[in-house]
């Protein structure tokens, strides 16, 4: 009987000691693991060491900065991904550097139509704005979309209107203009007196879009992409960028996507979407749905841009098949990493 107790005890002790280890075992990983994080984009393109001057370069990395830890800030202080997602836009559009917000690009009639929209993984809800003329902060207006109305994309006219009704700065579409751009449309215009628009057109192979994807601290994640579209698009024309599943996507299920690159193939491509049921259905990682999509589906297409994500477990990626990419990235476990070159 007592060699049956000491048996008993014995048999006891070990699976004590075996739970503890397996109690220990996820502590563990929860103490390295991501709580927070983001990944930013400003457009993929002809971005080279030799297309960039130094002063330049400065300027892109001090901007990607400020996003970057706008985004940061409001994570690390216990903020919703949406919110990132909204503010790191913001700073981004209202900057001249992007071709977002003030200093889009012009269509083919010297006007700025601005495209942007914004996901929520939780709820697989969402909001676009597209064609819009006079939003200041379109990103605003695609969550307003998203949050005041049962509707996921207003455009032109109805998108401006909306804006005005909410309550949100409008400006006269000329605030969009930058010198710079005036100077891109004239060239443009004298090519086409010229009669040669396709050799301007190939020239200006810089992108700009702004994008932005989070995971806050309660597991949620948030993409959001804002553009003025590609240069010298035809007026009405509608990009990637406001299109759910083409340049934006989000799911807690999966990951968040941004997307940047000449839209009608993003589109075609159902790009981002593309990622995430990668991940959902074969089981992809993010980085391994991205390579595919980006640097194989997309290559033979020969379609131009790239994407950043970020997943359910705070794991980042950035991947173009461009020369470079504006992107910069941060968790609450690695440290800010700005880069724009390959
Ligand atoms: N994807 C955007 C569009 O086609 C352009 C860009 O990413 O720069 O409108």
């Amino acid at each position: 009987m007592r060699k049956f107790n000491l048996f008993v005890i014995s048999i006891l002790l070990v699976f004590i000691t075996v739970s503890c280890v397996k109690e220990n075992r996820p502590a563990k990983t929860q103490k390295n693991k991501i709580e927070f994080g983001l990944i930013i984009h400003g457009g993929a393109g002809n971005i080279t060491p030799e297309n960039l001057p130094k002063d330049l370069q400065e300027k892109y990395k001090a901007k990607l900065k400020e996003a970057l830890m706008t985004g940061y800030n409001i994570l690390k202080n216990g903020g919703h991904s949406l919110d990132a997602v909204e503010k790191v836009i913001n700073v981004m559009e209202n900057s001249p550097l992007f071709n977002a917000g003030k200093g889009a690009v012009m269509t083919d009639i010297g006007t700025c139509e601005l495209d942007a929209s914004i996901m929520d993984g939780k709820t697989l809800n969402a909001g676009a704005v597209a064609g819009a003329q006079h939003i200041k902060n379109p990103i605003t207006a695609a969550r307003k979309v998203m949050e005041l109305t049962p509707h996921v994309l207003l455009g032109g006219e109805g998108a401006d209107e909306f804006a005005k009704e909410i309550g949100l700065p409008t400006v006269p579409n000329s605030y969009f203009y930058t010198p710079h751009r005036l100077k891109q449309y004239q060239q443009y215009k004298q090519k086409q007196k010229e009669k040669s628009t396709s050799s301007i057109k190939g020239k200006i192979k810089k992108f700009g879009t702004v994008g932005c994807t989070a995971l806050d601290k309660y597991g949620n994640l948030a993409a959001g992409t804002s553009t003025g579209g590609i240069p010298f698009k035809k007026f009405g024309r509608i990009g990637d960028s406001p299109i759910i599943g083409a340049g934006t996507y989000a799911s807690n299920q999966t990951c968040a996507i941004s997307c940047t690159g000449q839209g009608e193939y993003f589109i075609r491509n159902v790009v981002a979407y593309d990622i995430s049921a990668r991940m959902e259905y074969k089981g992809s990682s993010l980085e391994k749905a991205a390579h595919k999509v980006i640097l194989d589906k997309l290559v033979k297409q020969k379609a131009e841009g790239g994407m950043i994500g970020i997943d359910k477990y705070g794991n980042i990626t950035a991947v173009f098949n461009t020369p470079g990419m504006f992107r910069a990235f941060i968790t609450n476990k690695s440290k800010a990493v700005i880069k724009m070159f390959k």
